[in-house]
This record gives C-alpha cells, structure tokens and sequence, in this order.
C-alpha cells in the first residue's frame, strides 16, 4: 500500500515546462497551473516569442502548505531538472559569476486576483553575478538597477521587510527616495550605477537591521525563499479578504512560475507594458494600454512614472508595436475573448509575459459580448454566458465617475461600509429626519441623501424626497432595504460604525462629525459612504427606457433608436429572453413601480405587499386606527376609511398591468414597522381617533411586541380579525371590476395569503376570500377569474406541503422569512454579526442575499415536491429577495419553479440569470437532490 502511495506520488508531474515552441501544458490546466501557467504554456505551443521557464503546480502549494511548509524530495528534484532546461534554452547558468541566467518568481491562481498575491524579479543576483550581469550588458547601470529592484522585492515578499507602524511608506522606498534627494535628482531613472551600488548596500543593511540575518547570496536559496513565499502568499490578508469577496475557495491554491528574465529596463530600446485587445472601461474595440521605457513590470503598476499610451509605441518602437498587434489580435481570435497583456521589450524585442481574460466593466461586458457574436467570434449562448448579471446594475443606475471616486479614496473621504442594499451611486446633502428630507427637497434643488439608524413606514415620504438613504442598522431584508430597491434608491444599510445623533442632526463616521446639510456620497455597489460630494454620472440605458415607455401619452415624444450601449443592452435581453425558462415578476406596491417594472421587461407582479401601500401620511393613519381598534366596530370604521384609498391603488395598478397576473398579498404588517411609537405622533393619533391619549398609549403598549417579526402578523391578523381580508378582498375586486368594464379587459389577480403554517390556517383565509369575491362580482356582475394561493415562509409550511396545496393554486417562496424562521436569524439585526460570520467563513455570503441552497433550499425541494404530488399543475413562484439573486435563481430554475420575482430594477439581473441557468442545466427541474447531495460531499460547510 505504502509502496504503491509512494510510486504515485514519484509518478506525480509537479513542474511543468513552457518554452522553444513548445509547452507541456496548456490553457486547459488552469486548475493545475493557475491562469498565469496555462497561458504562458499556451503562448508558448501557440509559437508567441515567451520566455522559457517553468510552472510548479497548484497541488504542490496545498501540499506545502498542509504539510507546515516542506517540499519533497520529487518536487526539488524537477525543479532542478526544469531550471537545467531554461539554462540549456537560454544558453546562461544560474549563479554563473560571468554570465548569470536571472529568473522572475511569480504567482498565479486559477482564476486572476489581480495584486493579492506576490512576485519576484531579478532573482540570482549577488555581489559577483551583479558584476557578471554588468559586464555581459555593457551596462553597468543597468546591472545595479537590477539589483536594487531584486533586494527591495526579496526583502518584501520573502523576508518581509516593510513599513512598521507609523512609517507611511517601506524603508527601501524611503531610502531611495532620500538618496534621490541627496543626489538632486527627480527620476529613478537619473541614478547612476554608482548611486544604485550604494543604494544596494544601504539595503542590505536595513534587512540586517531589521531581521538580524544578512540578505541572502545563494541564488538557490534565494530560489527556493521566494517559491515559498509564493505559495504562503496564499494564505496573505489581502489574498484571503480577496477570495471572500470572490467565492474562490481557499483550497485551491496557487501556481509559482518561474521565468527566465527579460529586461525591459535595458535602455531606450527597451520597456514594458500592459495592454487589453479592447477598452475594459467601454467595450470599445480599440488596442488599449500603457507601458513605460526603460523600465520593469512593477513601475508600470506602481504608478512610480506616468506611464504613456500604448498608441506611442507605434512610433518609439515600429517593429515591437507591429509584433504586438500581430499577438494581440491572433491571442483574442485564439481565446475568444478580450485579452489582458503583459509584454516587455528588450532591445527592441518583444517577449510575452501573461495573458488572460480581461477584467472588464459592466457596459464593456455587455459591449464586448454582443460585438463578438456580431464578429462570429462567440455564438449568442456564450454572449448571454459572459455577462455577470449583477454588472448590469452599472448600466441600470448613475454610476460616480471614476476620477472623481479615485479622487476621494486618495484623500481619505471613506467613511464607513455597510451593506450594499441599493446599488447605484447618489450624492447629496445629508439630513436625519424624514421631514428635514422633504422640506429640503421642496426648498433646494440640490439632492437630499436621508439618514436613519432605521426606517419605518413613516419615514417613506422623506425616502422619497431622497435621491439616497444610508442607515446604521438593518440588513439585507431590513424595511430601508427592501422599500429602497422598490423604489429605486440608492441605499447603504447597517453600516454599524456610525452614530447618529438625532437630537443633534449629526452623525459620527470614521472619526469625524459630519453635521445636517454637508455632502456625503453614497456607492450603493460596494456599500462605501464618502465625505463631501462625488459627481455622478446617468445611466443611457435607463433614459431610453422611460422616454420609450409605450404609454399614448409618450408615443409621440418617443425618440430616436437606441444607439452604442443602449443597443448592445436591449440585445442581450432580446436574447436572455429567447433562452429562459423562468418566468420574471416584479415586487411592485404602487403604478409608478410596475409602469417601471414593465419598462424592464417584468411579465406580471409576484408580489403587493399591500401594507407597503398604506405608507403615507392620510393612509398609515388609518392603518393605524385599524390596529389600535377597541372593538370591531371601531375597526369596521377604520376599514371603511381604508376601503377606497385602497381600490383606488389598486386600480392603478391593475390599469398599468393590464393582463398581467398580479399577485397581491393580504395584510402581513409587522406591527413595529406601523405603531405610533414616539409620544407625539401618539396623541395626534389619538386626538384624530377621539380617543383619551392615555388609552392609546396603553394600547400601544399592550400591542408593542418583544419579537415583531414571530408576532401578531401574517395570516395571524386575518384570522383574528376575518373583516381586515375581507375589507381588502371587496377593494381588490371591486378595483377589478371597474377596471374590466373601463377597459374592456379583466385583469388577472391572484390572491396571495402571507405566513401561513397551518392548512387551517389558509382554509379559514380562503373561505373569507372566496366569500366576498364572489359577491362583489355578483353585485358587480362581471366575473373575474382569479388565483388563491399562499406563501410558503415558515419551515412547518414546507413540511406540510401536501395538504397546503390541496387548499392552494399557488405557492409562492417567501424566502426573506423563510431564511430567518430556518436559521432562527432575525432578518432586521442579521446585519450586525453577519460579517463575523463571514470572516469566519460561517457564510459564505449573506443567506438574506443569496439564498442558502443546502439547507433554505432543501425545504423549497420538499415543499415543491410534496405539493406537486397532491397537485400536479401547482404554480410555484419565489418573491423573497431572493428572486432577484443570480445564484439564488439559478437553483429556482433547478427547482423547477414558474416564475421568480423581484424588485423592478433588478428585472433585467433576473432576466439575464435566469437565461443562464438555462444554457448551464438544460431544461428546469432538475434534480435538485443530486446537486445537494454533490455539494455536500465536496465538503462545504452547513
Ligand atoms: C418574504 O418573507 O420573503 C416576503 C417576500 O415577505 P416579506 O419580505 O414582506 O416578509
Ligand atoms: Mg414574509
């Protein structure tokens, strides 16, 4: 057994070589070679001029890493194998005092994380093959440069020699800078070989001073300290805090390459660059770039010198410029896809470094992926495949401008991060109150950015005046949250750090006090918040369609045909929607939010909340009158003042919907979110009901709850007071009613009954709607059909699915409660204790973002399968949040749901996700249990 293990561990390629024209491997061995591997070895077979070198393989860096940090005897034996071949290739050895062959060390992950990782350049040079690098150049200069450039990097990467608190930049930097400044001089480039020499020695002493060893001489131990330093660069902050973000699982491990040099600081013929096939900021399909003369790859980078447009090149260096746009096109034709380059020119030479998939923005996505099917490079599939769905938010919403982002993260503006609730970017005057919100929108036509530990309905209207709200507490699915993305507003939620002072209309952020009426920035994308005032920048796609809405009204101002971006948009939706499966609702409570929704490609509503209706100052009184009721008498005359404020909105919903279906869903308050609770607007309730204010405060009192969102809620309410649903019922029918006969088409609602965990439960609630449906269509005389279903949000309602459905037309996921009765996890306070979660990989992502597939999702499988054997035609549906999460819809697509639904803005996300999960599983309903089953068995957590 123990012999066998051993042979196969002998048998094992741990190094894999690249060069000549020839490679090993290729750019199908990512997982083994990382990114940066694959392709030099691809370039390489491809016949691209690449220096020679070697790549020692990702499972060598988890075996060095699980094994505290030692190579076998197999692994050292290669490398010296591997590094004889780039001798004999390059025709110079390693250490040789006359004439060294010098190598780069460099990372490379399966996936690219851009900087988190390290590299080291020059690596072979000491106080004898300096002077051997020296004389074989005739340059001295050079030579010193060289070597400089290796202590500084070695002393970083391997020995980790870098700032200590208090110093703001490495010693080396300091001390370069210092001698630049002794010799009077601007430019590195302008130190002599002697000023380098000293600057060497300098160094050297400063590693002594601060490790207490000399800086290492033997190239083959300088060759081994940085591949180990490589690998543990792995387990970084930076690259650790990096995969987080990414979902890149810290099992993977990275690559080490190892690279004969090429010079690019050999003098004027000499620099190096990098370059993308095609603009990565728009898509734009134009060679984009920058390189410097004279130079090596980390002056590019470090944003030392100010590097020049790749453009340049064409007349500094002709003959490079013409090999490297003969690359650069046959590299993009090759992979099919936008390139990043890395090259360097060494005298007049030019050598490829790296290549891979460009990172790009949301619109060059889009741009470049729609292009390239037009150019016959990809087909339609891999078009919809290239696109992330979440970078259309950069398309959907103002977005800041670059430069002047740049700008304020240099100055130290950050504030704070929360949550990214609400993407997008919004400017404005900070203020914290809902009234100061509506009073300085009426008042200045500056933009108001609201501020509030937390939201509640009464602050809507001061939501509304805002282009931005920003709160200190809340997650995900908290009210600011959800009521924000409705709307469309940009939105910063439980960013925990600050603290605001109402009384004081101030709040404390990142140290400083920012007072009412100063500018603060919100990025809604990443959750950052910024001092003072960053410019913003509208988004075409969203400007084209409203102005092409199709109402009468607007046909006639309808305007010219989409052009640029707007074009490459509507066509990537044209054929997300041509390959989906799922159908895409929207969550809308009001007509100007489905007349968006529908402007969005929405095919129907998934869910009225309709308490969110009642926000607003006439109505929420009423609400509240309702639920403070002494008696039902005192209720039925609530309802009776609600009655017409409530067909009326319904009504405008129906007329925006037309002959869409629309969900709409019986009261579900959480009481906290609707009682009165500071001491004024309490007796102005109580004035306005005609009653003692102390009764009401009682009432209040008697009704506040220790745990609102496990309340008196859900069904729980209609059940105790049947005349709440029925009140609704006659206002959703009635509305439909007048609707159908207005517009000669019936509208298709479907009753929805929330928080349900028993049948009894449901029975009761349907027998109520059933009731007076039928006899506002009999009074009426207009039949209209319509749907009677349930939310499914508690664990007991999936577990008793089969008899449910016998009582429903339709489920639909609730996903939002579902995730917090699953966990036990409050969805309102989630936010404080999630990111702890996360840095202890608890999560891997927020569950009340991205629904938790293993174990939330095993109750939807249960649920879904259950009820579908007692009713095969069961409509099935999710209007959680989580209905607008690519991950999360790629499973409901699994699941074999109808339709997803989610707010208007993130129709589009949903659209494009959705096609997606088509082309990766074939048709819907797949079995989902395998998936899980699979899952769990590659040893995620949960
Ligand atoms: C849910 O719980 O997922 C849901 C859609 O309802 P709400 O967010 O209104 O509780
Ligand atoms: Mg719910």
């Amino acid at each position: 057994m123990a012999a066998r293990a051993a042979r196969a561990a002998r048998a094992r390629r741990d190094v894999y070589w690249f060069g000549d024209g020839v490679a090993d491997g290729s750019k199908e061995d990512k997982e083994l070679l990382g990114g940066k591997g694959a392709n030099l070895a691809e370039m390489s077979r491809m016949g691209l001029p690449v220096p020679p070198g070697f790549t020692i393989t990702t499972e060598v860096c988890t075996d060095f890493l699980a094994e505290k940090g030692v190579f076998s005897a197999s692994v050292r034996k290669q490398v010296a194998a591997a590094l004889v071949k780039v001798e004999r290739s390059i025709g110079k050895k390693f250490a040789d005092a006359d004439d060294p062959l010098l190598v780069s060390v460099r990372s490379g992950a399966r996936v690219s994380m851009p900087g988190m990782m390290d590299t080291v350049l020059n690596l072979g040079l000491n106080h004898k093959t300096v002077e051997g690098l020296a004389a074989k150049s005739g340059n001295r200069r050079f030579a010193w440069d060289a070597y400089r450039r290796f202590v500084q990097m070695y002393s970083d990467v391997v020995l980790g020699v870098g700032a200590v608190d208090g110093e703001l930049h490495d010693p080396f930097t300091m001390a370069l800078e210092a001698l630049k400044n002794r010799v009077g001089v601007e430019e590195d480039t302008e130190l002599s070989a002697a000023d380098l020499e000293r600057l060497v020695g300098e160094f050297k002493r400063i590693v002594f001073d601060r490790t207490g060893e000399p800086f290492p001489d033997d190239p083959q131990e300088q060759l081994w300290g940085a591949i180990e330093a490589v690998f543990r660069s792995w387990n970084n902050d930076r690259a650790i805090a990096y995969r987080q973000m990414e979902g890149i699982s810290s099992s993977w491990g990275t690559a080490v390459s190892v690279v004969a040099m090429v010079y690019g600081n050999l003098g004027k013929t000499s620099g190096t660059g990098v370059a993308f096939t095609r603009d990565p900021a728009t898509g734009e399909k134009r060679f984009y770039g920058e390189y410097l003369i004279d130079a090596q790859g980390e002056d590019v980078v470090a944003g030392i010198r100010t590097p020049l447009p790749i453009a340049s090149l064409e007349k500094t260096l002709p003959k490079a410029w013409r090999e490297l746009q003969r690359i650069q096109k046959l590299l993009e034709k090759h992979y099919r896809d936008m390139q990043d380059l890395e090259f360097t020119i060494q005298e007049g030479r030019l050598y490829m470094l790296q290549c891979r998939s460009g990172k790009r923005t949301g619109f060059a996505a889009v741009q470049i992926a729609t292009d390239m099917v037009r150019e016959k490079l990809i087909t339609r599939d891999e078009a919809l495949l290239r696109v992330d769905p979440e970078g259309l938010n950069q398309l959907l919403r103002p977005v800041f401008d670059p430069k002047e982002l740049d700008v304020a993260r240099a100055k130290g503006r950050l504030l704070t991060k929360g949550l990214n609730a609400g993407p997008g970017a919004a400017t404005g005057r900070i203020v914290f109150s809902p009234e100061a919100a509506e009073r300085r929108a009426a008042e200045h036509p500056e933009p108001v950015i609201l501020a509030r530990i937390e939201t509640s309905p009464e602050d809507i209207k001061g939501m509304q005046a805002s282009v931005g709200i920003l709160t200190a507490r809340g997650g995900m699915t908290s009210h600011a949250a959800l009521v924000a993305r409705q709307m469309g507003l940009v939105c910063v939620a439980g960013a925990g750090e600050i603290e605001i002072d109402y009384a004081r209309r101030c709040m404390t952020a990142g140290g400083r006090v920012i007072e009412e009426g100063e500018w603060v920035s919100l990025d809604g994308n990443t959750g950052e918040v910024y001092q003072g005032l960053v410019n913003t920048q509208p988004s075409a796609v969203i400007e084209h369609l409203f102005a092409a809405e199709t109402k009468p009204a607007r046909k006639a101002t309808k305007h010219a045909p989409a052009t640029g971006i707007v074009k490459a948009f509507l066509t990537l939706m044209k054929w997300a929607d041509e390959v989906r499966e799922l159908g895409v609702r929207t969550n809308a409570d009001q007509p100007d939010q489905c007349e968006t929704a529908i402007a969005f490609g929405a095919e129907g509503i998934g869910l009225t909340r309709t308490e969110h209706m009642f926000f607003g100052d006439e109505k929420i009184e009423a609400v509240r009158e309702m639920i403070l009721a002494e008696d039902q008498e005192a209720r039925e005359e609530a309802l009776a003042r609600i009655l017409p404020l409530q067909r009326e909105d319904f009504e405008g919903i129906f007329m925006e919907m037309g002959q869409r279906p629309v969900t709409i869903r019986t009261l579900d308050p959480p009481l906290h979110e609707f009682l009165p609770m500071e001491e004024e607007a309490q007796r102005e309730l109580a004035k306005a009901m005609g009653v003692p204010f102390k009764r009401l405060h009682a009432k209040v009192e008697y009704l506040s709850e220790l745990n609102p969102m496990l309340g008196h809620r859900g069904c729980r309410l209609g059940i105790a007071h049947p005349e709440i649903t029925r009140c609704q019922v006659r206002a959703l029918f009635e509305a439909a009613c007048r609707v159908a006969k207005r517009t000669g088409r019936k509208p298709r609602p479907e009753v929805m009954i929330p928080l349900v965990g028993t049948v009894r439960e449901l029975e009761l609630q349907a027998m109520v709607v059933r009731e007076e449906a039928a006899a506002v269509c009999k009074r009426l005389e207009i039949d209209i059909p319509y749907l009677l279903g349930t939310m499914i949000e508690l664990p007991r309602a999936c577990l008793v699915a089969d008899k449910i459905a016998a009582v429903a037309d339709f489920f639909s996921f609730g996903t939002n409660d579902l995730t917090q009765t699953t966990y036990g996890i409050s969805r309102d306070d989630a936010g404080k204790f999630i990111p702890a979660y996360m840095e202890n990989e608890i999560f891997d992502h927020d569950p009340f973002a991205q629904l938790d597939q293993v174990g939330v999702g095993r109750l939807m499988h249960i649920a879904c399968h259950e009820g579908r054997q007692v009713k095969p035609d069961l409509k099935l549906g999710i209007c959680g949040e989580h209905g607008g999460d690519p991950s999360s819809i790629d499973f409901c697509h699994r699941l074999g749901l109808e339709y997803v639904s989610c707010s208007p803005y993130r129709v589009p996300i949903a659209r494009l996700a959705a096609a997606q999960a088509a082309l990766r599983h074939g048709p819907k309903g797949g079995d989902v249990e395998d998936r899980r089953r699979s899952t769990a068995t590659r040893g995620l957590r949960h």
